[in-house]
């Protein structure tokens, strides 16, 4: 058994919404609540989305799902996503 990945990926769930979520250490320290499913993005395309990836670096992507022309895989920073994501975003205004 291998705990490689687990160093850097904590299952837990929202506490806002109850929804699966990884937590992914950022680069700059921070662990950052994620999406639990992984999805395939590419540079090459638009960079609409932000995902970060097991390395804990965050890029700015498209979301694809062909896997053929994906740079690899990340996830989705749950905020994008979250029912309660207010909580997040306190005094962090697009
Ligand atoms: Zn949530």
């Amino acid at each position: 058994m291998s705990a490689r990945v687990q160093a850097v990926c904590r299952k837990s769930r929202c506490q806002s919404c109850g929804a699966p979520i990884v937590w992914i250490k950022t680069v700059s320290g921070k662990s950052m609540p994620c999406d639990a499913s992984p999805v395939y993005y590419t540079t090459a395309g638009g960079d609409d989305s932000k995902i970060v990836t097991m390395d804990g670096i965050t890029i700015s992507c498209e979301i694809i799902t062909d896997t053929e022309k994906a740079d690899g895989f990340g996830y989705i920073p749950h905020w994008g996503s979250c029912p309660g994501a207010d909580k997040f975003k306190k005094g962090a205004k697009p």
